[in-house]
């Protein structure tokens, strides 16, 4: 469809899970008359599913990202690769850090999560986020450089953070460079984990049998799961020193903490939760300016608050596409009410999985593995374009 001049401005920032479904679907119904821009910091966003899987060694880089440049040709949205810096919500403008500000009519939101900033000392000096992904990946992939040309030293990573992150985190990890050690012929014990949790017990929110069985799978392991500790100080080495007095020598820490929105968001003078998320109502409109859409983590329904993950961003994005197409149309919104317990599936990093529901468990089985690996890849298949421009 040509646009004319008078088409709408539809402003998507970040190639989050829920954009990333909004630029399928605009591909596959045709885009209504407007000009469609999505602004992403990367080429390829990360599908949050497989990306414990791809720590492992299970899945290749591009089959746990998706590619955005194909995606909005095939949508009809322009690509740029910039990053959003802010908002100026008096003249409708959205802020990058190297492009002209970009004027819009619609604007939507999914830009993710990172874990929160930490005033413990040495967290930002001694320790690798889990996000931003690129990062996280840049120095998960200097681990395995080091222990592929020394295999023979012995190697210590903590993880600060007992949620399904940290959790997977530690399993993929092992399973990855125990298949790197047992290559070269040395021992799984060149190789210490470390799990650092504050509470009494891992995986807030889940299932009780499932708390208990991971915690039980991970110390089978070897993993050293450190309960009811604060950790109050990364010093250089990176050591860890926690309230309890246990101090822990590692080579890197990895900080999977609660989920933490940026700045700039904070700074817009959208309407925010406590933890400065997007405050939105059923229709995915924010509470304060409705001409603005936010899904995925960044994104707090007031009515129906979930927890930050990956599975609740990819149901938000069949209604949010539905949503915007219908206000760039000026018609009716849809309202949307997200279930209450959604099915989650944790890989164990053995190609088992385990299978957590409100207070339902059940699990880990390789029966489960290979459902999840069903479900993510044809998920990851919608994304793929049959004739992508060079
Ligand atoms: C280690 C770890 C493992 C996890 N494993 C799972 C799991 O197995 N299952 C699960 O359901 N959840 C998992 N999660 C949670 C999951 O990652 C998030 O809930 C999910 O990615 C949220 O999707 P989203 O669409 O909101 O944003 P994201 O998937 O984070 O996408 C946001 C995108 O926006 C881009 N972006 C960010 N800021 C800007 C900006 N300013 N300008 C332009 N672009 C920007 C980012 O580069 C990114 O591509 C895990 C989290 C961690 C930390």
């Amino acid at each position: 469809m040509t646009k004319s001049a008078a088409s709408k401005n539809l402003v998507l920032v970040g190639g989050g899970h829920s954009h990333a479904i909004v630029l399928e679907l605009f591909a596959k119904k045709a885009s209504p008359d407007a000009n469609i821009i999505l602004i992403s910091d990367v080429d390829r966003a990360p599908y949050s599913g497989m990306l414990p899987g791809h720590v492992a060694g299970f899945y290749r880089f591009e089959e746990c990202h998706i590619d955005l440049k194909p995606l909005c040709d095939a949508a009809g949205a322009k690509f740029y690769r910039d990053r959003a810096i802010g908002l100026d919500l008096e003249n409708n403008r959205l802020l990058c850090e190297n492009g002209d500000p970009i004027p819009f009519d619609v604007l939507s939101l999914d830009i993710g999560s990172t874990p929160a900033k930490s005033s413990v000392p040495g967290v930002e000096e001694y320790t690798t986020p889990a996000k931003p992904v690129p990062n996280f990946l840049q120095h998960w992939q200097n681990i395995l450089d080091r222990v592929s040309k020394h295999p023979e030293e012995p190697i210590a990573i903590a993880i600060v953070g007992g949620g399904a992150g940290g959790v997977e985190l530690a399993f993929n990890a092992q399973t990855r460079i125990q298949t790197i050690l047992e290559r070269a012929d040395r021992p799984p014990s060149n190789l210490t984990i470390h799990l650092f949790h504050r509470g009494s017990q891992l995986m807030e929110g889940h299932a009780p049998l499932v708390r208990t069985t991971l915690e039980q799978i991970l110390r089978k392991r070897g993993i050293d799961v450190h309960l009811n500790e604060n950790v109050t100080a990364i010093e250089p080495g990176c050591t860890i020193r926690c309230e309890s007095g246990l101090e822990v020598e590692s080579d890197r820490v990895f900080w999977v903490t609660q989920a933490s929105s940026p700045d700039w968001i904070a700074n817009s003078k959208l309407a925010t939760s406590d933890g400065g998320f997007i405050l939105i109502g059923e229709t995915l409109q924010s509470l304060s300016h409705p001409h603005i859409f936010a899904a995925g983590d960044i994104a707090t329904m007031q009515s129906h608050p979930r927890p930050k993950a990956g599975v609740f961003a990819v149901r938000q994005g069949q209604p949010l596409f539905e949503n915007l197409r219908n206000s760039l149309q000026n018609k009716a919104l849809k309202t949307y009410i997200p279930q209450k317990n959604l099915l989650a599936l944790i890989g164990t990093g053995d190609e088992r999985a385990i299978a957590s529901r409100g207070n339902i468990g059940f699990g880990p089985c390789g029966l489960l593995w290979k459902w999840k690996d069903r479900i993510d890849r044809d998920f990851m298949q919608r994304f793929e374009i049959d004739n992508p421009t060079p």
